[in-house]
């Protein structure tokens, strides 16, 4: 059970130093309570309190690793229920299935075609993480050969399911160094199966009939020593599954639940046969809060829009996306180049810069940091004004890549370009329009 603010306080020096960042040793116990502080930042912890402290630092949900290489990733970690509270930090971890008895062939052609699906979206590469190799007739000879395949040709990191033992330790001798997911301890195995991810530094999933069957395994593998779990509450029911991945969730933010403190694996490709109602299931868990989502196949039909919502959840609500300040070059501009300016809200970049890509017009185009605002936004808040504009058109080293002097502002900022001309004397300020979308008619038209 995690300590109280109070409780934690009775451990700490008291000396009130400050060094941790707050004025007080009380105030740095409240945050350290409300997971808002590490306990690494007060230096003067005697070894005895840290023991005792350890428990209330660590995060209600333990964030566990799965894989190597470019596709590592993390699940788990969470610290809230709602997204607008903080935000969400680990996004949900996509797997296509895999059966063991495919021909290597077969394998083969679909690890080509999954691996085409990654987007360029924000700035970011938006790609699945995992492909989840099930065991279907308990030949240990296949797995090892396929789980050897998929780990060493692919990025793709793994999630090697089996109930059987010998069968799982042979994927585990193939491909072990790639920290794959186990799948899955169960009330039958767990003491096999939680020594062989022991033995090899692996995360282990556990898949019980019942919550309360949960916490008696969950308990029995952190006392074998595990420490990396990830939960299945073992429902392919809709709405017991999610009802499932509520009730965890709560118990482990609210209650301080430590056996339900694991990030959960959702099977939406166990729960249906229809491959849309499959992703409707899977954007579900991605919401309500599936670590790990198992899909039967990936599809660029299912998975994009997937991708997306997981960008869309999983981006922190309370600051917004931002592309960094400078000078950015599209389509080979030379000195004669137009030169346009907007502000760094992710969006607005890649919204102007993909119509001025699609005008065949090569340009500048300037990126100012306006803290993440949209121009009409930023403009409003005083933080793209006419000043602010001219002086960094100064300093952005634009004027020595070009040899003529005219700016194209945005439309929505036409009323900054009479400061920006004081701020620019000799320079020619153009008002482009308002909306994006008309930037290519615009920029076609200055050719003519
Ligand atoms: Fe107290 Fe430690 Fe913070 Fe100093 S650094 S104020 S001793 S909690």
């Amino acid at each position: 059970m995690a300590l109280t603010g109070i409780q934690i306080f009775k451990h700490l020096p008291q000396t009130n130093c400050k060094e941790c960042g707050v004025s007080t040793c009380l105030a740095f116990a409240m945050n350290l309570a409300s997971a808002k502080a590490a306990l690494d930042g007060c230096p003067y912890v005697s070894d005895e309190a840290r023991e005792i402290l350890a428990e209330a630092s660590a995060p209600p949900i333990t964030p566990v690793g799965v894989g190597k290489g470019v596709r590592q990733a993390t699940t788990g970690g969470e610290t809230v229920l709602y997204r607008h509270e903080k935000t969400f930090f680990n996004p949900t971890l996509f797997a296509g299935t895999i059966q063991s008895n495919l021909d290597e062939s077969d394998v083969e052609k679909l690890l080509k075609a999954w691996n085409s699906l990654q987007y360029e979206r924000v700035g970011l590469n938006l790609r699945p993480e995992l492909i989840a190799l099930k065991d279907v007739d308990g030949n240990s000879d296949n797995f090892e050969k396929l789980a050897k395949l998929i780990a060493e040709t692919s990025e793709f990191n793994l999630i090697l399911m089996s109930g059987n033992v010998k069968v799982m330790a042979a994927g585990v001798k193939s491909a072990g160094f790639k920290r794959p997911l186990l799948y899955a301890a169960t009330l039958e195995n767990y003491e096999k199966m939680g020594q062989l991810a022991l033995d090899n530094n692996l995360p282990l999933a556990i898949k019980a009939d019942s919550l309360d069957e949960l916490i008696t395994l969950s308990d029995k593998l952190t006392e074998m020593g595990q420490k990396d779990l990830v939960l299945d509450s073992g429902s392919r029911n809709l709405k017991q599954c999610l009802e499932d991945q509520v009730q965890i969730r709560r118990a482990a933010l609210q209650d301080q639940n430590r056996s339900l403190g694991f990030p959960t694996i959702t099977f939406p490709s166990e729960m249906t046969d229809n491959p849309d109602m499959e992703t409707l299931i899977a954007s579900m868990y991605v919401s309500k809060y599936g670590g790990i989502v198992v899909l039967s196949e990936l599809t660029p039909e299912a998975i994009f829009p997937l991708l997306l919502e997981r960008l869309n959840i999983y981006t922190d609500p309370q600051r917004p996306m931002t592309v960094t300040e400078g000078i950015f070059e599209i389509g080979n501009p030379d000195e004669n180049s137009p030169v346009l300016v907007t502000t760094n809200f992710a969006l607005t970049y890649f919204i102007v810069s993909g119509e001025i890509e699609a005008s065949k017009s090569p340009a500048w185009l300037l990126i100012k940091d306006a803290e993440g605002l949209s121009v009409l936004t930023a403009w409003a808040a005083g933080k793209f004004g006419g000043d602010d504009v001219g002086a960094f058109v100064k300093k952005s080293g634009i004027m020595d890549k070009i040899n003529h002097t005219e700016l194209i502002i945005p439309g929505y900022a036409a009323a900054i370009a009479g400061d920006i001309e004081e701020e620019l004397p000799g320079w020619t300020i153009t008002v482009g329009p308002r909306e994006s979308a008309h930037l290519p008619g615009f920029l076609k038209a200055r050719q003519q």
